[in-house]
């Protein structure tokens, strides 16, 4: 069987695998350590260990990587469980933590200095960050590298025990002080932290490092593909050494994939929080953030997210995509499922100075273009309505096809308006606009073949309902902003618009879509989270960002 290079390279090297031993199983784990939410840079990796093991009818371990708790919380936990579901995977029975096998690390440790291969180093971290030397002077031995297996084990135990502060002494690898490879020089394996963990509670005041827990689980576990983001490249013969010397029963395999980066946001946990808890965002579920949460509230589609991941694809290459492909993927999932509904974001009064006072007449729209079996509703048409704002200029150019003084323009489903007469206040502002109507030019009637190059959106102002509508754009105005220092400055003081805007008055009927697009604004969606009920624009119908960005990301 020739590779099939459809796939990613993670994918050729599982089936390249399973033809050489039709035994080998697909055992993967996605290990999310539980200090902040899940964003869309984890939604990649969860599409990918979830995603590798269903194709071979494996087994995906949902693992908390919990060793550091000063950092994790049980929120974080939950949240994260709650995003994984929501994105449509299931861990079944494997839900494991890292800490479930504290005991088991404590073990491994013993025998690594049984072995003469770990020993208790007292030296200041300053002294230990010296000795490691750098990348072009090799290290140097620590002077407690030399203490006898029996010394070690005595104050490794008495660590445990309690006996030393936060600190004091690391338990370190004993391996090669002079490697090449600066994770091989005698890196840590555990520390003192007297501090309650979420879920051993007091128990340990000794933690075990990322490199060493990690390895440790995976090979517990029977992980058979440990999949990683590129920089953990350098710590694969650190991982490959402990579950040698631990003489683990399996042997995982690490393999390393490109991290996903966004334009124009973060995916960082750490600048997240930071964002956070400078109140520049509302929290983890703002909808201007690429967390799943924030993704969620913002009417991103589950599937749009799935969509993305698979078209991104999996390689090893360091790239930053467009928030235009991601935006892509949620109109196509969007366009499809979303009913059309009329809306007016920035509303101009016009009044039809032919229509009578008092009549209304029930219009019928379509709640789909392409899709006739989703049916039709009424609305309510009467000589008040609202445009949108944009909709008219009064000095416009020659090709503005839409309202202007004298011209014509067809309001969808309704009939051909001219309009006679602008009204302003005292600053100048257009407030009004005075139109008379066609009466033969009612959609659908076929009576006038009177033609307009414009059609636009329009609710009666009797009926419609004021809503308050959130529109929302990038949260940087600069494409790449993990790489400034002052991420405040960066941001685009117009990522958050809030409006009052006339929706048509099939909003206020109990089965009215959750989520739908405004004909022409774009899709929205209720906001789920928000005390009053109010409206999350999901994404615009086009790209407007699309130029700035390609040249942006070009210069
Ligand atoms: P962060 O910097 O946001 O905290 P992290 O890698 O420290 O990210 P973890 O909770 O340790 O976060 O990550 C869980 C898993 O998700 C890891 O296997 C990690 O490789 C993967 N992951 C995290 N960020 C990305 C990303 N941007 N692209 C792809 N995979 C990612
Ligand atoms: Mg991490």
């Amino acid at each position: 069987m020739s590779e099939d290079l459809s796939k990613d390279f993670i994918r050729q090297i599982i089936d390249q695998d399973i033809l050489e031993d039709s035994s080998c199983q697909v055992v993967t784990r996605f290990p999310p350590e539980p200090n902040g939410f899940l964003h869309l840079g984890h939604a990649k990796s969860i599409c990918l260990n979830f995603g590798v093991a269903a194709e071979k009818n494996g087994i995906t371990f949902l693992r908390f990587d919990d060793t550091n708790p000063t950092k994790e919380n049980e929120i974080f936990v939950e949240s994260i469980k709650k995003d994984v579901t929501w994105l449509g995977f299931d861990w079944g029975k494997k839900l494991t933590h890292a800490s479930d096998y504290f005991e088991q690390f404590y073990l491994a440790a013993i025998s690594l200095i049984e072995k003469n291969l770990a020993y208790v180093d007292e030296s200041t971290p300053e002294e230990i960050k010296i000795s490691r030397g750098t990348l072009t002077k090799p290290g140097i031995d620590s002077p407690f590298r030399s203490r006898s297996a029996q010394e070690n084990l005595d104050i490794f135990k008495r660590m445990r025990n309690g006996e030393f502060s936060d600190g004091k002494m690391i338990l370190r690898a004993k391996i090669d002080m002079a490697s090449p490879n600066m994770n091989l020089r005698d890196p840590a394996i555990y520390r003192i932290r007297h501090y309650q963990h979420q879920r051993t509670a007091d128990k340990w005041c000794i933690y075990p490092m990322y490199d060493f827990a990690h390895a440790l689980s995976d090979a517990f576990e029977g992980i058979t593909y440990s999949l990683c983001t590129l920089e953990f490249e350098d710590h694969r013969p650190l991982y490959n050494w402990f579950v040698k010397q631990v003489e683990t029963q399996h042997c995982p395999r690490q393999i390393e994939f490109s991290r996903l980066n966004l334009a124009y946001s973060l995916t960082s946990k750490r600048k997240l929080n930071d964002l956070i808890e400078k109140g520049v965002v509302d929290g983890w579920d703002d909808p201007r953030l690429v967390t799943i949460s924030g993704m969620k509230r913002r009417g991103y589609p589950a599937s749009a997210i799935l969509d993305f991941c698979k078209r991104i694809g999996v390689t090893k290459k360091d790239n930053i995509i467009e928030m235009g492909v991601l935006e892509n993927c949620v109109r196509k999932n969007l366009g499809d499922t979303s009913e059309r509904r009329m809306g007016v974001l920035k509303p101009l009064k016009v009044t039809l100075s032919n229509y009578d006072e008092g009549q209304v007449e029930y219009l019928d729209a379509q709640n789909h273009p392409n899709f006739p079996d989703l049916g039709i509703r009424k609305m309510p048409f009467c000589r008040e309505l609202y445009i949108e704002s944009s909709d008219f200029l009064e000095d416009a150019p020659r090709k503005f096809f839409r309202l202007k003084p004298g011209g014509e323009v067809r309001l969808r489903y309704a009939y051909i308006i001219r309009c006679d007469e602008v009204i302003k206040n005292s600053n100048g502002e257009v407030i009004e606009l005075i139109c008379s109507y066609d009466v033969d030019t009612k959609s659908g009637t076929g009576k006038s073949d009177k033609k307009v190059k414009g059609t636009i959106h329009w609710v009666s102002a009797q009926h419609s309902i004021t809503s308050e509508v959130r529109l929302y754009d990038r949260l940087f105005k600069i494409p790449d902003p993990a790489n400034v220092d002052d991420i405040e400055a960066s941001i685009n003081p117009h990522s958050l618009e809030i409006v009052e805007a006339e929706l048509e008055s099939s909003f206020a009927e109990e089965n009215a879509p959750k989520v739908f697009q405004l004909e022409r604004n774009g899709y929205f969606c209720l906001d789920n989270m928000s005390e009053k009920k109010s409206f999350n624009r999901v994404v615009t119908l086009r790209d407007s960002w699309a130029k700035i960005e390609k040249q942006a990301l070009n210069s």
